[in-house]
C-alpha cells in the first residue's frame, strides 16, 4: 500500500534525525566495514526494511518510503545506506513477492531486527553480465532438490545466513532459490577487498539441499517475474548512488563557506559557485527520476516501469561519478588525503556504474525496451 504522506515523513524524519545524532561521527570512516551497531540502532527504531509487511518485523510501508529513508540515512552516512539498501531493496525485497510462507517467516524476521544481512548471487566467474550464460543448476530428484555451481562477487556473505541465488533448473529456464550458507556442501573459494574496502566473496556449491520451500521463481516465465524485483534492485542502487552524492556535496558546501583564499571565502569564487550549482542541478534531477519512478510503480501494483528505472540507475552512477569528483575538487589537496571522506566517497561511489548491472547493459535495456515499445508514459 502506498504510505501516507504524514507517515512516510514520520519515518524518514526519524531516520534523518538518528543517523545526524548517532551515525555522524563514524561517516565516511567505515573502510567498506559492516555497520553493524547502526544497522541495529534503525531497527530499534523500525526502520529497517520498512517496505516489508509487518507480520515480519517490517512497517508495511512503500518502497518509496523505504528509498527515502536510505537517502535520509544516506546523506550522513553511505555505508549505512548501503546496509539499508540491502535489507529493503535486494534479497529481502523478492523474498516478500515471490517466497513461500516458511521463508518469509525464517529469513525476514532477522533481516528487520537487524540481525543479519541477506546477500544474492548471480555473478559466476564465466558468466558477468551474460546471466543467461549461468551454469549454476538446480538437480530434482523424487521432488527432493539440490543446488550447484559458482558464484562471484558477493557481497555481505559473511554478514549473512542465507543468500538468493540465480540458477538454472531442470527445465532450462532460470530462477532463483533461496540457499543456507551453512548447508552442507557450501565452500569459500576466495575473498577479494574492493577498493572501497568492502569484502565480496566466491564460493561453490555442491549438491547443496534446497528445501522446497526455499523456491522463489521457477517455470517459463520466472525470469519475467524476477526482473520486477530486479528493478526493485536497480531503483535501490540509484538511490545509494544519490545519497552518496548528496553526501559529498553537503561536505563540500561547508567546507567552500569556511575555506578562505585570496582574503575571501572560496565559495565566493565563480568557478566553484557554478561546479557547486551544476552538482545540484544534477542531483536534483537524478533524484526526481529514481523518485518518480517509486512513486508511479507504489501506485501501479509495485510494477516499477523498466526505462525510468534503467534511466534512474544509469543517470545516478554517472552523476555520483561527476559529483564526489567535483565536491573533490573543492577541497583541493585536502580531498586527495587518504582517510578523507571525499576520497573514501570517491572510491566507494564507482561501483555504482558496475555493481546491479553495468552502465552498458542498463542502456542496452533501456534501448531494448524503447524501440520495441516506445518511451514511457507521458503522465
Ligand atoms: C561493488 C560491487 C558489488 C557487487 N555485488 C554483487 C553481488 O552481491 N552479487 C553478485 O552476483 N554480483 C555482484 N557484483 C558483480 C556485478 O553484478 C558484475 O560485476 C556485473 O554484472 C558485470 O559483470 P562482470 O564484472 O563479469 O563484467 P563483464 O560482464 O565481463 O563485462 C565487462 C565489460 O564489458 C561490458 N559488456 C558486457 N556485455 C556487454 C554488452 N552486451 N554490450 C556492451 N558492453 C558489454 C560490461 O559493461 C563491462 O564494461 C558486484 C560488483 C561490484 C562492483
Amino acid at each position: 500500500m502506498f504510505a501516507a504522506e504524514d507517515d512516510r515523513l514520520e519515518v524518514v524524519g526519524a531516520a534523518g534525525a538518528l543517523a545526524e545524532e548517532e551515525f555522524a561521527d563514524r561517516a565516511c570512516s567505515w573502510q567498506g566495514k559492516f555497520p553493524w551497531e547502526n544497522l541495529a540502532m534503525l531497527a530499534d527504531h523500525g526502520l529497517v526494511g520498512v517496505n516489508l509487511p509487518e507480520e515480519y518485523g517490517g512497517r508495511g510501508m512503500d518502497e518509496f518510503t523505504a528509498m527515502a529513508v536510505i537517502e535520509a540515512v544516506g546523506r550522513v552516512c553511505p555505508d549505512t545506506a548501503n546496509a539499508l539498501y540491502v535489507s529493503s531493496m535486494v534479497s529481502p525485497r523478492a523474498v516478500d513477492m515471490f517466497g513461500s510462507e516458511a521463508a518469509k517467516e525464517k529469513y525476514l524476521p532477522p533481516i528487520c531486527a537487524g540481525d543479519r544481512s541477506f546477500s544474492i548471487a548471480i555473478s559466476e566467474p564465466a558468466a558477468g553480465s551474460d546471466a543467461g550464460s549461468m551454469r549454476t543448476q538446480v538437480e530434482e530428484d523424487a521432488g527432493d532438490l539440490t543446488i550447484s555451481g559458482e558464484k562471484i562477487w558477493v557481497g555481505y556473505l559473511q554478514q549473512s545466513a542465507a543468500a538468493m541465488v540465480w540458477t538454472r533448473f531442470p527445465d532450462g529456464n532460470l530462477g532463483t532459490v533461496i540457499v543456507d550458507l551453512n548447508a552442507p556442501g557450501i565452500e569459500v573459494l576466495e575473498r577479494y577487498e574492493n577498493m572501497a574496502g568492502q569484502i565480496q566473496t566466491h564460493f561453490r556449491m555442491d549438491d547443496v539441499p534446497v528445501p522446497a520451500g526455499n523456491v522463489l521463481v521457477r517455470g517459463e516465465r520466472a525470469f519475467k517475474r524476477q526482473l520486477r524485483a530486479l528493478n526493485w534492485e536497480r531503483l535501490g542502487s540509484a538511490t545509494y548512488a544519490n545519497a552518496i552524492s548528496r553526501c559529498a556535496l553537503e561536505n563540500a558546501l561547508e567546507y567552500a563557506r569556511e575555506r578562505e583564499q585570496f582574503d575571501q571565502p572560496i565559495s565566493e569564487f565563480q568557478g566553484l559557485r557554478w561546479k557547486l550549482a551544476d552538482a545540484t542541478a544534477d542531483l536534483e534531477a537524478s533524484r526526481a527520476v529514481a523518485y518518480r519512478a517509486a512513486r508511479r510503480a507504489a501506485e501501479r501494483d509495485r510494477v516499477p516501469d523498466r526505462v525510468e528505472t534503467n534511466v534512474a540507475k544509469l543517470y545516478s552512477g554517472q552523476v555520483a561519478e561527476e559529483v564526489v569528483s567535483e565536491a573533490l575538487q573543492v577541497f583541493g589537496a585536502r580531498g586527495y588525503q587518504r582517510g578523507h571522506p571525499l576520497e573514501y566517497l570517491y572510491r566507494l561511489q564507482r561501483s555504482r556504474r558496475i555493481a546491479a548491472g553495468t552502465d552498458e547493459i542498463v542502456r542496452n535495456t533501456i534501448a531494448d525496451q524503447v524501440i520495441e515499445e516506445g518511451l514511457p508514459d507521458l503522465f
